[in-house]
């Protein structure tokens, strides 16, 4: 995402994440015991700055999946609403089973999450500022480990 935005001269890159996909990311992280991933997290991505890095922005962060789901519908987006195939026995899945479970006993569930994890996120940031950031040896773009994401599920793939 980052090389394609710099390709085309873009200075902010909006995704389509939303209240579930942040919730999930949170609690996923958090039982993981990972809180440096979780301070990349929140409407305005990335806990470091690099020149390779474009400012990510969630504009559907308050969001709920249904919401955007149906909005899209309403509107009469050219959308596919299907499952991911790679989802199904997930960690995400079942933290997003899990997650839909408590809302539906306990509504606000999600937003409760969200707004606690803001309210500690710029301490978080500022608990990981510091952090090198290193290039991917395969691509070049920056990567928190040896390689990038982008290029270990590339590898993933050929094999
Ligand atoms: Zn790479």
């Amino acid at each position: 995402m980052n090389k394609g935005a710099r390709e085309a001269k873009a200075t902010l890159l909006l995704t389509g994440h939303n209240l579930d996909d942040e919730t999930q990311s949170l609690l996923m992280n958090q039982f993981k015991g990972n809180m440096q991933l979780s301070a990349k997290l929140g409407p305005i991505s990335g806990a470091v700055s690099h020149e390779k890095f474009v400012k990510k922005v969630k504009p559907l962060y308050y969001m709920t999946e249904k919401e955007v789901a149906l909005y899209a519908f309403l509107k009469k987006f050219p959308v596919q609403f299907v499952e991911c195939p790679n989802s199904p026995g997930t960690f995400r899945q079942q933290v997003g089973e899990l997650l839909n479970n408590l809302e539906n006993s306990y509504p606000g569930t999600k937003q409760g999450i969200l707004k606690s994890f803001l309210t500690i996120l710029p301490d978080l940031k500022k608990q990981y500022e510091n952090q090198t950031i290193a290039n991917c040896e395969l691509c070049g773009e920056p990567a928190a480990q040896k390689q990038c994401k982008v290029c270990i599920l590339l590898e993933k793939e050929k094999k």
